[in-house]
């Protein structure tokens, strides 16, 4: 592969990195995410970039994942916010293009760019989060509906989601893999309750959810009744897609930022090692980004690659935070000036288990990208 931007490939990232410097404010950069960025999200989408590889009859721009690449890298390199729609775009969206009827992709996909609907994944339970197939919260059919009721958890955005992507068990006697459906949920039901769960940080990004005796009609079904555990699967080979490019991007704005910091505070030969061999980690990682995106434009379907950035991405970021804390030294007790390290650290202790946790995620990379035999 040819790792330089083709001709046209470079005129989209000028003409973006254009419309970035002229767009994106500081008030923007700095504001509270849920505010600000349904102003951000909603540029986006009148920009065209939200949706970058979606399909145009739904809406979307029909660029190759090439684009989706250097639209993630640019936004994370100008530390411009997501689209508040993260788990609309890159979750829900494509497994309703993927798997969806049409009406619900009507319904659904154009409201998911514009932002007009925020979407949440209720996924993980109490007693179901790396085996999701231990899934309990229910779905009983009755009268040409489904009647939810169950508890989720770690719902990122439910407290301010419309709709969420649910696995429910839809068959009270099957186990495991077996006999569970996949259901768009009107967060506005009656019936669903949130709760947020106050994090290490101090802020709130995810909640619990309560499901009692919720209604969902049967057209909400993606997929087949009793196949939701394939649904989930496209749901979360999307979860990790092209995300590489923005987490490495991302980490090199860290580690550019370290780099000021050790000089600014002065670092020792061990520190000095120790940066240095995070900056050749980064190099490494992004030619294994630069892999998965092959895969990705040759199937369209994204592979198992994606989990070894995420993993590499995780825990580089908890290591560069921490080395930030040392160059601080006693500093780092103190939360000056919005505590940028204290609070990217703390923070960073959620990465290596949201979307995976890293010994899931070594399981991965064993049995499908090295071909080792199963773990169990
Ligand atoms: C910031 C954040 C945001 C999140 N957002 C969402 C969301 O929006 N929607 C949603 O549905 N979920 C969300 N989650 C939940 C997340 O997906 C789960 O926390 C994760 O899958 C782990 O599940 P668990 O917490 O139940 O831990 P468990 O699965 O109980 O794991 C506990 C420990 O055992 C290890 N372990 C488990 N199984 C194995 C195995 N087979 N081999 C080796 N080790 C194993 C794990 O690695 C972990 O260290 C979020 C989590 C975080 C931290």
């Amino acid at each position: 592969m040819d790792l330089r931007d083709t001709p046209e490939e470079a005129a989209f990232r000028a003409e973006l990195r254009a419309w970035i410097g002229e767009n994106l404010t500081d008030e923007i950069r700095r504001g509270r995410f849920e505010e600000a960025g349904r102003d951000w999200s909603w540029k986006l989408h009148e920009a065209g970039y939200a949706g970058l590889t979606w399909p145009q009859e739904y809406g979307g721009a029909g660029a190759p994942y090439s684009h989706q690449a250097i639209f993630l890298e640019e936004m994370a390199r100008a530390e411009a916010p997501p689209h508040l729609g993260v788990i609309g775009l890159g979750m829900a969206g494509p497994t309703i293009i993927a798997h969806g009827t049409d009406a619900q992709k009507q319904k659904h996909l154009e409201k998911i760019l514009s932002t007009e609907e925020i979407w949440c994944q209720g996924f993980s339970e109490p007693g179901a989060g790396s085996d999701l197939s231990a899934v309990r919260t229910t779905a009983r059919r009755e009268n040409g509906h489904f009647v939810v009721d169950g508890q989720k958890v770690w719902s990122s955005f439910a407290h301010i989601a419309d709709w969420c992507i649910l696995v429910t068990r839809s068959d009270p006697e099957s186990a495991r893999h077996a006999g569970l459906t996949y259901l768009l949920v009107d967060m506005h039901a009656p019936g669903v309750e949130v709760r947020p769960l106050r994090q290490i940080t101090g802020e709130a990004e995810f909640n619990e959810i309560f499901f009692s005796g919720v209604e969902v009609p049967a057209e909400n079904v993606v997929g087949e009744v009793g196949g939701g555990w394939q649904v989930a699967m496209t749901t979360l080979l999307h979860e990790r897609g092209t995300l590489g490019f923005a987490l490495t991007a991302g980490l090199e704005s860290q580690i550019r930022k370290l780099i000021a910091l050790a000089k600014e505070k002065g670092a020792t030969p061990v520190q000095r090692d120790a940066i240095a061999r995070e900056w050749i980690g980064l190099q490494a990682v992004r030619y294994t980004n630069y892999r998965s995106l092959t895969t990705l434009m040759k199937t369209g379907i994204p592979g198992p690659e994606g989990s070894g950035a995420k993993l590499w991405w995780s825990e580089a970021n908890q290591r560069v935070t921490k080395l930030a804390l040392e160059l601080l030294g006693p500093e780092a007790q103190i939360v000056e000036n919005g505590g940028y390290w204290q609070h990217q650290q703390l923070r960073s202790r959620g990465n290596t288990i949201e979307a995976g946790t890293s010994e899931i995620l070594r399981n991965i990379i064993a049995e499908r990208v090295l071909g080792l035999p199963r773990s169990r």
